[in-house]
């Protein structure tokens, strides 16, 4: 089916995989947990679990990965596979439409192999039942014949490991969350960090850079690998045609500035989120959805895109009775901050 595309898929900043970054993807994912940087406790916390199944010689325990996209999740999902040397099959929550789609999978899978589900919390409530005996004990019921006739089989599946990633763990059913073993929230990348994953993705791809460049890059790459990679890729555009091809720092602020992404990582939708709470509803409280229309923007590209990284970097603040723009935020948008808006954090933090 094809979809028109949105908004939020041509923005440059948005973690979110679009059709642009496929081949990229592909060359620029590290293969194993010593190449892949950052998030030191997950990794450490893998290195565990994987050497010690390995000793055993059982197939590791269902890991669930969550945390904003882009972040990493299903590289890692693809290492552990190959720290295992074990088989891969990869699906996506919504791509699996039937419970006998889900069957298929799982009796066709070799003894250890990773079934990897993205967006595992948009399964279908009864795809994901199937789910439940599959991880606890290996095995799945499926109805045989129509009617009064019908009878339940039960099928034995090789042992297996299923690796569910999500931007959402809240909205998984716990009973689906109880039946991971392991739970791992990958965090926002640090800048140094970014600019680690700068510089390898320009050594694999031959882009020359300097260290200024890829710093420029790296802080406005809001905490994601993904951005980096996509801002590099079109920063390395920007020095091609306007520049000598190499990107130094001033060139990758000249490109970013004319990409309207600025200092911060942010665009223009965040700005516009950020101004409409100011200017619109004085500051705030105001709910998501208020918000959403306002802007005009979806609800979930605001959840799932937008303020994770601006409350990361303190911009904004969820509170019970909806968002508020920090002081910070007027700073960065140039504005003065009422001295109301400090109060009325003091009282939220107080009451939450
Ligand atoms: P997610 O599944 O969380 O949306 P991906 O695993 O697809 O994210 O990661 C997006 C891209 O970012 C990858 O193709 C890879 O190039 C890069 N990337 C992610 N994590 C790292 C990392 N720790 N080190 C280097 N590159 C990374």
């Amino acid at each position: 089916m094809m979809s028109l595309p949105s908004k939020r898929n041509e923005r440059i900043i948005s973690g979110t995989l679009q059709d642009a970054d496929r081949d990229l993807e592909l060359s620029l994912r590290p293969r194993t947990l010593d190449e892949y940087i950052g998030q030191e406790q997950v990794k450490e916390n893998l290195r565990i679990f994987t050497e010690a199944a390995l000793n055993r010689g059982e197939a590791l325990d269902h890991v669930l990965l969550y945390g904003p996209p882009g972040l990493g999740k299903t590289t890692l999902a693809n290492i552990i596979a190959n720290e295992m040397r074990v088989g891969i099959r990869t699906t996506s929550g919504p791509a699996i439409e039937r419970q006998g789609d889900l069957v298929a999978i799982l009796t066709n899978l070799e003894p250890g192999d990773i079934l990897f589900i993205d967006e595992i919390h948009r399964l279908r409530r009864p795809v994901e039942e199937v789910l439940y005996p599959a991880m606890e004990d290996s095995v799945v019921d499926i109805m045989i014949g129509k009617g009064p006739g019908a009878r339940s089989v039960r099928l034995e599946l090789p042992p297996f490991t299923l690796i569910g990633a999500t931007t959402r763990a809240g909205m998984l059913t716990s009973p689906l969350r109880d039946r991971f073993g392991v739970i791992s929230r990958l965090e926002f990348y640090s800048n140094e960090e970014l600019k680690t994953i700068v510089q390898r993705a320009a050594r694999i791809l031959g882009i020359a850079i300097d260290e200024s460049g890829a710093w420029e890059i790296a802080r406005r790459a809001r905490g994601t690998p993904r951005v980096a990679n996509r801002l590099l890729k079109r920063v390395r555009d920007y020095a091609e045609v306007r520049a000598d091809g190499i990107i130094t720092g001033e060139v990758a602020r000249a490109a970013l500035e004319l990409f309207e992404v600025d200092e911060d990582g942010l665009d223009r939708i965040d700005r516009d989120l950020l101004l409409a709470i100011i200017e619109k509803f004085s500051g705030g409280p105001v709910g998501v959805d208020t918000i959403a229309a306002a802007i005009n923007e979806e609800v979930e590209t605001i959840e799932d895109v937008c303020e994770p990284y601006l409350m990361q970097i303190g911009f904004l603040q969820r509170t019970p009775r909806g968002r508020v723009a920090t002081s910070r935020a007027y700073r960065h948008l140039g504005l003065t901050p009422p001295a109301r808006v400090s109060q009325e954090q003091l009282f939220d933090l107080e009451g939450s």
